[in-house]
């Protein structure tokens, strides 16, 4: 089985990290494709998508089980998640999408999850800050909840919101993001008003 992880990765970070690596050893995949957003349809994101490429092959380097996909980048229109898990089950066979349990409380505003669940199992990390209650009631709405698995991983408090506020005022990313990554957003200058 493998695992597809999708994000703006604007930039990618040890939540990131630790959800893929948490993924590959709870299911045992035989890999994990992430797949950096172009343009999302629900979000505006400032940083270009090569550069966020870069930073995303930054963060996974060095991981044997980890490979990177321009699918959604060079589509050059939004990528609903049921596209882009309908292209990986022609190209992978069987898929779980992987997502933060923040990603999986918004799934009644995905287009078609029901058809998601059919072409992947979904594979969700707990993260901090979410109840499990509100977990339970979107599985109650799904057609087929059996096909959704929760993975606990160490609690990693970060996101990339965080990240490029720290940068924008200076501040050390201390141990948020790998360092290959915040030498890039440092060589790179991003995230800053100058
Ligand atoms: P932003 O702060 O810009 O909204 P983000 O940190 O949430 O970004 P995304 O690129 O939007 O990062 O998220 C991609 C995926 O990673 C989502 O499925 C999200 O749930 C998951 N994720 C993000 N941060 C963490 C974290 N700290 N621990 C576990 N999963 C995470």
């Amino acid at each position: 089985m493998t695992g597809l992880f999708g994000g703006a990765f604007d930039p990618p970070h040890n939540g990131h990290v630790a959800l893929v690596d948490g993924a590959l050893d709870h299911f045992a995949l035989e890999g994990v494709v992430v797949i950096p957003t172009g343009s999302a349809p629900h979000k505006e994101i400032s940083t270009p998508a090569e550069v966020r490429y870069r930073l995303a092959e930054a963060a996974f380097a060095g991981r044997e089980r980890v490979e990177l996909s321009r699918w959604e980048l060079e589509r050059g229109e939004p990528s609903y998640t049921v596209e882009t898990t309908r292209w990986a089950r022609e190209r992978y066979g069987e898929l779980i999408f992987l997502v933060g349990a923040d990603q999986f409380a918004k799934l009644a505003t995905w287009r078609e999850p029901d058809e998601v669940l059919r072409l992947a199992r979904l594979g969700v990390a707990t993260r901090p800050g979410y109840d499990r209650e509100e977990l339970e009631r979107v599985l109650g709405r799904l057609e087929d909840p059996g096909r959704v698995a929760f993975f606990e991983i160490a609690p990693t408090p970060v996101s990339s919101t965080e990240i490029r506020a720290r940068s924008r005022h200076g501040e050390p990313l201390d141990d948020l993001v790998p360092p290959a990554v915040a030498r890039l957003i440092e060589e790179l200058r991003l995230y800053r008003d100058d």
